[in-house]
């Protein structure tokens, strides 16, 4: 099981990288949304993209309409932004863009394994 961490702050793709790995996912990481998408094209099997909003040169909301719209990827990956952009517009525009799950930064591994059971995706115990 592969996950994508996209985060341009490394601190925070090391922590959440290391949530998931205990969780039982092969890590990959990317710093921002153009980097999001050439993993994913060489990782179409990716089960899960964890994603900031803010990043320079490809946002996590440009990322994520451009992932949604190329079906070739031949992958349907959840998408759980994980994010300071916690207003109620925010939140929509990302959900109706084809994010399936939200956490706001600060976060914890409970709120990312309670997210992660939520949309049906494997937590190997650790
Ligand atoms: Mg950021």
């Amino acid at each position: 099981m592969k996950a994508l961490v996209v985060d341009d702050a490394k601190v925070v793709r090391v922590t959440l990288g290391r949530i998931m790995k205990q969780i039982g996912y092969e890590v990959l990481e990317a710093a921002d949304g153009a980097q999001a998408l050439e993993q994913m094209e060489a990782n179409p099997d990716t089960a899960v993209v964890m994603l900031d909003w803010n990043m320079p040169v490809m946002n996590g909301y440009d990322f994520l309409v451009e992932l949604r719209g190329r079906p070739e990827h031949g992958s349907d990956p959840k998408v759980i932004m994980v994010t300071t952009e916690t207003g109620m517009g925010q939140m929509l525009k990302a959900l109706a863009a084809g994010a399936d799950e939200y956490i706001m930064k600060p976060f914890d591994k409970d709120m990312v394994v309670s997210k992660m059971e939520i949309l049906g995706l494997e937590v190997a115990e650790g």
